[in-house]
């Protein structure tokens, strides 16, 4: 076993233990104390990092590996120290004591995503102190606050100390690179190579005030309902973007069933619980997800609102709000609350194939494949503000049983040691080659 390897499930550890928990209103500890440990690791081995607070307590690690060959352009691994709170009282086990039970570790973070902030810390010591250089130069950050929409972490970054990404064009994060075994001779490999945007709109319609006893033909929460029942019963199409095309004819191939366009079903059968994650990618969608008028029950107001969460398909963007004016007609109009684009990159180039060459190395039954998901990471702020080229590579071989996309967020995260052992080796195979 590689130093790496025997390393990792210490540090991750060590990371679940300290509680980044990010409610999204600042209330939380931040990620300081997660960045120290970070850093102390780092300097541990004589490698020198970058700490930027964007806000007191909210901790960024940077660090960069210099190249051999100077020509080639610099590849971002990050990696996000926040997560999402966790009620104790919910779990079989603390979720920030970091328990190792049954070849596990449990911890809020465990997938999300302390398991990859471990391995890339086990990966860079490992490279340190090995003395071994990659071809070309990586930026390795951990960031924070990605789980509120990375304003502290990526975004931050991004806009202050560009600098830092210099030379990079590629990068690698989470929510990709899980195996989903078919039988023990193939195992397909989910690298996310694309993500819906996302259209938060608040819906507002403007009425005829006046008493409940009265006549009224001019009623705002009458008109609000009205869009929002629209809105919420329209059935979007199907329609298949490349990387889902791409995806439904992988996984179809690999079952051995047939890809019937106006029947996807079966297919997403097949991938179980996975369809979590891509289940929402085969159309737009639209939840109404907020309903607010009045204040007395005789007093009709002048004005009613509601919130829709609109997810639309990379490509799409433009039709998705034709769609929804439509649906709002004239006396509703909209406000956004949060607008974030799609993203979608191909499935080709060297990066991709120094991926599956990474990957089959470490298991002879593995098979990339393209996906999309219907949530969004911290890759789209490095693609809209640096034009870096993501993908979804957090390489865990999983155990056939386990339910991977519900430990996002979810009640007893876990994640198999040897996963992460063979991350590492997956991700050391790939970094130093590519
Ligand atoms: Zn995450």
């Amino acid at each position: 076993m590689t130093p790496a390897e025997k390393e990792v499930a210490d540090l991750c550890v060590e990371l679940i233990r300290v509680d980044s928990s990010n409610y999204g209103d600042g209330s939380g500890p931040g990620e300081r104390a997660a960045a120290e440990v970070v850093m102390a690791r780092l300097d541990e081995v004589g490698i020198e990092a970058t700490y930027i607070e964007s806000e007191p307590g909210r901790g960024n690690v940077i660090t960069r590996v210099e190249g051999s060959d100077p020509s080639l352009p610099a590849l971002l691994v990050h990696g996000h120290l926040d997560v999402v709170p966790a009620n104790a009282a919910d779990w079989s086990v603390d979720p920030f004591a970091g328990e190792v039970r049954d070849g596990y570790i449990w911890g809020r973070g465990a997938v999300d995503m302390k398991d990859m902030d471990a391995m890339m810390l086990a990966l860079l010591r490992q490279l340190k102190r090995e003395g071994r250089k990659p071809r070309r130069d990586l930026v390795f950050a951990w960031v924070a606050d990605e789980e509120a929409g990375g304003v502290y972490g990526a975004k931050y970054l991004t806009a202050h100390h560009p600098e830092l990404f210099e030379g990079v064009t590629e990068a690698i994060s989470e929510v990709g690179g899980y195996s989903l075994e078919v039988d023990p001779s193939l195992r397909l490999y989910l690298i996310e190579t694309a993500q819906k945007g996302l259209a938060w709109m608040k819906l507002i319609a403007d009425g005829t005030a006046g008493h409940g006893s009265m006549l009224n033909s001019d009623n705002a929460v009458t008109e609000i309902a009205r869009a929002v029942s629209r809105i919420g019963d329209h059935d979007w199409p199907l329609t298949y973007t490349p990387t889902v095309r791409t995806f439904l004819t992988e996984v179809a191939d690999a079952f051995g069933i047939p890809f019937d366009e106006n029947d996807p079903q079966p297919i997403l059968d097949k991938i179980g619980p996975l369809v979590r994650f891509v289940g929402a990618t085969l159309s737009n969608t639209t939840n109404p997800t907020q309903l607010t008028a009045g204040y007395k029950s005789n007093v009709i107001p002048g004005q009613a609102e509601a919130v829709v969460d609109g997810r639309f398909l990379p490509g799409f963007e433009d039709e998705f709000f034709k769609t929804i004016d439509t649906l709002l007609g004239p006396k509703v109009r909209r406000e956004f609350v949060h607008h974030d684009i799609a993203l979608e990159t191909t499935f080709d180039g060297a990066l991709v194939e120094s991926m599956i060459a990474a990957l089959k190395a470490e298991d002879p039954a593995a098979r990339a494949i393209p996906y999309c998901m219907s949530g969004g990471t911290d890759n789209k702020t490095f693609f809209a503000d640096l034009g870096v080229r993501g993908f979804g590579f957090v390489p865990l071989r999983l155990p056939v049983d386990m339910d991977f996309a519900a430990m996002f967020h979810g009640v007893d995260e876990r994640v198999p040691v040897e996963a992460l052992q063979f991350g590492v080796r997956v991700l050391d195979r790939l970094l130093l080659n590519y």
